[in-house]
């Protein structure tokens, strides 16, 4: 069987029938035990009175005569009388009178072990099945004097009405259990089905999430495992969905900030083409060379733009891959800022901003030294960019508990507020001509933050309009403060 659910109701099942089956078994038996001992007792009592009926025709010395009519018929009428066969033996086990003579076992010697026992002064009885009457209880007790066994009463009494109310009770209960393993057969069928409905569901939202709808969910039912497997797939396909939304809006953003700097340049290549046809009209003194060159010089910067912006994406990519690298290293933040500072003090100079050093407390990390120096080297370029002409840009790295932080501070024009949430996107820029005319491409914060939290770090931005920019990074410090030589 293949179905989950048609291996739950078959087990169910089984298990059922084997439990009732045993049970049925145990109280059968029980029942039949009952029935013979009662049987058995009321056959001792019955053996008892026979023996003292019979008793005066034993005389001591002197056995009962064979079939003596006076035994004969007490013999015969306490027969009718119990329903039984009864038979006295005398001492030697040999049928002195049977209550179906003359046809019976008058003159036979008996030689049944609870005949034995009985003329050795013990009752007994045994349970016999005998071919042509089927289930009979032989009971056999002495006949004493002076305590001495001098003959026997033997009974014989049919069990028919024990075995007939036995398989009565059978019957009964067979039908009985016949109809309760129906009504457990159908429940375990019920059971299994509400176990395995919701499987299947859940199997068939994964089916056609495979197809690509992840917009599938699954109803939650009760809070049993499988409630809490449907509720980890709604949580799975959510997020999924989240991602693929993300991953098509960035794929969007892409191709718009792609198509800018391609649309200008072939704006500008086309006339350039165009000036090549000989009919075009060209200028005595030399003009239309000039414009070539602003045209070309155009050119050149947007190809800039599209190569950093192609630079940017694949940085981002390689450091969003599972499979990213970091050659890690112990760098002291304060070499790297100074390091820093001087590589872009002359792109401070030509914005007219003034990049200065605050504190530079040495601070170890562990960590890629090329990528942490693309952290600053992208919150500096941010500051000088953003701040202004006239403004200041401070670099401050300090160690604070098990913590390096460093901070890059500017006095521009600030954030507004709505804005700080989003500022580590990808390509989310409060101004983005201002960014472009800049060289910003929008992935620089989303860079920074990416490699900071690579190095289980963290970066924060506080920003007031009219008052200036700080962002904070904080990574954990390699160890105690580096003593200064
Ligand atoms: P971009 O390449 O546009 O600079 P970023 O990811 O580096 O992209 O920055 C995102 C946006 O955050 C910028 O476009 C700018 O609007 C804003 N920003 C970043 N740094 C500053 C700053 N120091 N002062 C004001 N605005 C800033």
């Amino acid at each position: 069987m293949r179905s989950l659910a048609g291996r739950l109701a078959l087990t169910h099942l089984l298990v059922v029938l084997i439990a009732v089956a045993a049970m049925d078994a145990l109280v059968l038996v029980a029942f039949e035990r009952l029935a013979l001992h009662q049987r058995q007792v009321a056959a001792f009592t019955e053996t008892n009175i026979a023996v003292n009926l019979v008793e005066p025709y034993y005389r001591p010395g002197c056995p009962p005569l064979e079939s003596s009519p006076g035994l004969l018929e007490v013999v015969r009428s306490y027969a009718t009388q119990s329903g039984s066969r009864v038979l006295a033996l005398d001492g030697s086990g040999r049928v002195v009178a049977d209550s179906m003579s003359p046809a019976g076992y008058t003159g036979r010697t008996l030689t049944h072990p609870e005949v034995a026992a009985a003329l050795a002064g013990r009752s007994a009885s045994r349970r016999r099945y005998l071919p042509t009457s089927g289930w009979v209880l032989y009971t056999v007790a002495p006949v004493l004097q002076d305590k001495r066994p001098v003959g026997a009463v033997f009974l014989a009494t049919s069990l028919a009405d024990v075995t007939q109310g036995l398989a009565g009770v059978a019957r009964t209960m067979v039908l009985g259990s016949l109809a309760a393993v129906l009504v457990a057969g159908l429940a375990g069928v019920a059971a299994a089905r509400s176990v395995t409905g919701p499987v299947v569901r859940l199997t068939r939202a994964v089916e056609r999430m495979g197809r690509g709808d992840l917009g599938q969910r699954v109803a939650v039912r009760g809070r049993d495992e499988v409630a809490t497997l449907t509720r980890a797939f709604n949580e799975m396909a959510t997020r999924l969905q989240e991602e693929d939304e993300r991953r098509r809006e960035f794929l969007a953003d892409v191709a718009h900030e792609l198509q800018t700097p391609v649309a200008a340049i072939r704006a500008m290549a086309e006339p350039m083409a165009a000036g090549d046809d000989p009919s075009a009209p060209r200028q005595a003194d030399g003009s239309d060379l000039e414009v070539y060159r602003e045209f070309a010089r155009e050119m050149a910067g947007q190809a800039e733009r599209l190569g950093r912006l192609v630079g940017d994406l694949l940085e981002l990519a390689r450091l969003e891959s599972p499979k990213v690298r970091l050659t890690c290293e112990e760098v002291d933040l304060a070499d790297l800022a100074r390091g820093v500072l001087e590589s872009l003090r002359r792109d401070a100079e030509a914005a007219g901003v003034d990049l200065r050093a605050g504190s530079l407390e040495p601070v170890l990390v562990v960590g890629d030294g090329l990528r942490l120096e693309q952290v600053l080297v992208n919150l500096v370029t941010n500051g000088l960019r953003y701040a202004g002409a006239g403004r200041t840009v401070r670099v401050d790295v300090s160690r604070e508990g098990g913590e390096a932080r460093l901070r890059v501070a500017d006095d521009g024009p600030g954030i507004a507020p709505e804005h700080l949430p989003h500022l580590f996107e990808r390509f989310y820029r409060v101004d983005r001509s201002r960014s472009r005319r800049g060289g910003g491409t929008g992935l620089g914060l989303a860079i920074v933050k990416r490699i900071v939290e690579l190095h289980g770090g963290s970066v924060s931005v506080v920003s007031r309009p009219g008052e200036g920019t700080t962002f904070e990074v904080r990574l954990p410090a390699a160890r105690g403060p580096v003593k200064m030589s």
